[in-house]
């Protein structure tokens, strides 16, 4: 009961990337990156080990962005161009890749990583992939001329992918997908039609995460627009609790997201953000345990699963490491309160 996990990402360590930053270049030749990346996931591995966290990640750490490294080892696409647009309904502009030809996936994306993982841990493993949704607002297209069909398309990519990860013994792949809380007419127009696509006959468990964004300046400064009542998840989550997909992972900690809202995910379990990512301040035990009681008045605690708002990869490492410790601090300190009740 209240097993902990992660929304995906870890910071790297400083002799890997650039820390503190998205995009972050590497800083290893290309000859010696590959094994500096697995270098990097046994440290991320031991780090949620040592942490407590039960169900883990490979932290990211051979990605260098949580979409452009996923579509660069596709086919169909030209990572030689990048040109500026502005993601996220225009939050914040970033450099992405164009499509200039039908999607093809000719051999493996991330299977090595994955089989690397799951070689050295016997804790359950997650490992995540970004959604089609998210993709398409996080990529130029010159190809298809339409969104959703180019979402379609990334979704069959997708499958496949995630059918092969499955099979190298993956527990759990989740699909990240923070543009589901921006483009909300979209997601019942054809959002979660293509992530479930995309886990179409996956043997494992299967999540998605929808989130307020990492801890950036742009995502703050939109957080500040949203009001009092963040209610995005409303809209989407009656959607999802009819949707194929097992898991929901949520933003709630620092957030001004209700929980009552947590109550028209019906039958799905709840990934259940009580780490703030986009603060240095490290949570207490007690917060922690004080979110998760307070969730479980809207929902079955069996479904609960406390985790981390969001990707952890632009902070800094000693404070992640911190709010791992909390986070599962807070589950004990919630699962013996609830045993005393
Ligand atoms: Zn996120």
């Amino acid at each position: 009961m209240l097993e902990t996990t992660i929304a995906g990402s870890l910071p790297k360590p400083e002799w890997l990337a650039e820390p503190g930053k998205l995009w972050a270049g590497w800083r290893l030749p290309p000859e010696l990156l590959i094994q500096g990346q697995r270098d990097a996931v046994l440290v991320a591995l031991k780090e949620q080990e040592a942490a407590g966290i039960d169900i883990v990640t490979d932290g990211e750490q051979s990605r260098q962005h949580f979409v452009h490294g996923f579509v660069e080892r596709i086919q169909g696409i030209d990572f030689t161009r990048r040109i500026s647009v502005g993601i996220r309904a225009n939050r914040y502009k970033a450099d992405v890749p164009v499509v200039t030809a039908e999607l093809r996936r000719d051999r493996p994306i991330h299977r090595d990583e994955a089989r690397w993982a799951r070689a050295h841990t016997r804790r359950r493993l997650k490992f995540t992939i970004p959604g089609p949704m998210t993709i398409v607002d996080t990529i130029a297209d010159e190809h298809y001329g339409d969104r959703q069909k180019l979402a379609h398309a990334f979704a069959q990519v997708i499958n496949a992918e995630a059918l092969e990860l499955a099979g190298e013994g993956v527990d759990v792949i989740q699909l990240d997908e923070p543009a589901f809380n921006v483009y909300l007419d979209e997601v019942g127009d054809w959002g979660i039609a293509c992530l479930e696509e995309a886990i179409d006959g996956l043997g494992c468990k299967t999540a998605v995460h929808i989130c307020y964004g990492y801890g950036i300046p742009a995502n703050r400064a939109w957080k500040d627009t949203l009001g009092e009542e963040w209610r995005q998840y409303e809209h989407i989550f009656p959607l999802l609790a009819r949707s194929a997909v097992d898991q929901v992972s949520v933003e709630c900690a620092g957030s001004r997201v209700p929980l009552p809202l947590l109550g028209l995910l019906k039958g799905k379990d709840v990934l259940l953000g009580c780490i703030d990512v986009a603060t240095d301040r490290v949570e207490t035990p007690e917060e922690v345990a004080g979110l998760i009681v307070a969730a479980q008045q809207h929902m079955p605690v069996e479904r609960l699963y406390p985790c981390t708002n969001c990707g952890m990869v632009p902070m800094d490492r000693g404070i992640a490491r911190k709010k791992l410790e909390v986070l599962s601090a807070g589950a004990h300190l919630a699962r013996t309160g609830a045993q005393r009740s």
